[in-house]
């Protein structure tokens, strides 16, 4: 089978929820991925940010293949000797009490969000039913029912109704507005430290400290969603670390696992996550002993390979690089780490087309936005090869 072979197998088989760029992938080794016609591409998504460790890393490897030796699954209505160590691991990492492990970011999202909610009632005193949530327009959190239900995108809600009430929009950036549209009733305010989805949009600096200070004022929960954020993307543990501000509650996912297997997490402290009470939450598959001894190894591995600095290190000359590039299609190169975003003038879809023509792999977001997350292994070689193809694309002269 060649490369038209099985897309026309999605197309007929898989429901059109996704538009893909077209190239097949069998292989994938560090930051570069084969298709099946043996065709070499420098991945510059990472899978949304959860392969950051590069693709089937060999550590992250030996550790699922030794745990899928001995057990794999046990359910929570056991005690299992992976979780323990993994919970006990992100804990002392990212400088939080506890953890709820579960296996989507959705799914972590829904759970900070049900906390939130908990605290309101038992700690707040918020009136029972009562309590608001205050999320960012151009937010995106997942696709379930709750979390579409405080989405800015009219596509993700269209026809999905009845929504889940309590939810109320701010503009992204904007601290007033948040202060603003506090009231009594509010439990949380959740909030990306940088826009993934929305388009990498990197908000005005100080805006998380006031954020942080306004949530602290008004006994408000300050989730962030760490998700496609954390674990090293913008060359810190957490972006929110760029800001010096402690969340209340953290959800992270993605490259919890190195992309082996989804594995996510909320953390947060006692205060907080200790409401939950045996039967209130829970997941067959989460905390499980094969995506534990997978989420060790991958956050082992951001440690010990030393992924922060090299994110930082790296995405600062990448995004020089891609700044320098003259072009009258991109009106802003911005980021942090290697998460950056090119907003061009014109759709990005068309670029990211040619861009894997050239063996560069990315996607467009936000229509306009072309996204650069490459695995943060990656070497200022590789960051060369890839700029030789990027910088005629986008270079004026070039369509
Ligand atoms: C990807 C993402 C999610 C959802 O994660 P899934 O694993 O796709 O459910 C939530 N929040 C942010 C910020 C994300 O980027």
């Amino acid at each position: 089978m060649n490369s038209q072979d099985y897309m026309k197998l999605d197309d007929q088989y898989a429901a059109h929820t996704y538009h893909p760029i077209e190239v097949v992938i069998e292989r994938g080794e560090g930051v570069w991925v084969y298709d099946v016609d043996g065709k070499r591409y420098l991945d510059c998504l990472s899978a949304y940010s959860a392969v950051n460790q590069g693709h089937c890393n060999p550590r992250i490897m030996q550790a699922a293949i030794e745990q899928m030796k001995r057990v794999t699954l046990t359910s929570r209505a056991f005690y299992n000797d992976q979780m323990g160590p993994f919970l006990k691991q992100l804990c002392e990492l990212t400088g939080y009490e506890m953890a709820v492990p579960m296996n989507t970011g959705a799914e972590a999202v829904e759970t900070a969000l049900k906390i939130a909610r908990k605290w309101g009632y038992q700690v707040k005193g918020v009136p029972d039913n009562e309590a608001e949530i205050i999320a960012c327009e151009g937010n995106f959190a997942g696709r379930t029912t709750t979390i579409i239900s405080f989405s800015s995108e009219e596509q993700y809600k269209a026809d999905f109704g009845p929504l889940t009430p309590g939810f109320k929009l701010v503009p992204y950036g904007d601290a007033d507005a948040l202060a603003a549209a506090i009231t009594p009733n509010t439990v949380a305010f959740i909030v990306e430290p940088i826009q993934g989805e929305g388009g990498v949009n990197v908000p005005p600096a100080g805006y998380l400290k006031r954020v942080a200070e306004i949530c602290a004022a008004n006994n408000v929960l300050f989730i962030a969603d760490e998700i496609q954020t954390g674990l090293g993307r913008t060359g810190t543990l957490l972006c929110s670390d760029h800001d010096g501000v402690r969340p209340d509650i953290v959800t992270l996912g993605k490259a919890l696992s190195g992309g082996y297997y989804p594995v996510s997490a909320v953390v947060a402290d006692a205060s907080i996550l200790g409401l939950f009470r045996p039967g209130d939450h829970g997941s067959t598959f989460g905390g499980n002993p094969l995506g534990s001894a997978v989420a060790r190894a991958a956050l082992d591995v951001l440690i010990d390979e030393k992924l922060l600095d090299r994110s930082r290190e790296l995405g600062e000359y990448f995004m020089g690089r891609l700044r320098r590039i003259e072009s009258d299609i991109i009106k802003e190169v911005r980021g942090k780490g290697l998460l950056i975003g090119v907003e061009l003038t014109v759709e990005a879809r068309p670029y990211c087309d040619a861009l894997r023509d050239a063996g560069v792999l990315c996607k467009d977001t936000h229509g306009t936005v072309a996204r650069f997350a490459p695995p943060l292994v990656i070497s200022k070689d590789e960051i060369d090869w890839a700029m030789e193809r990027i910088e005629p694309i986008f270079s004026n002269g070039h369509r």
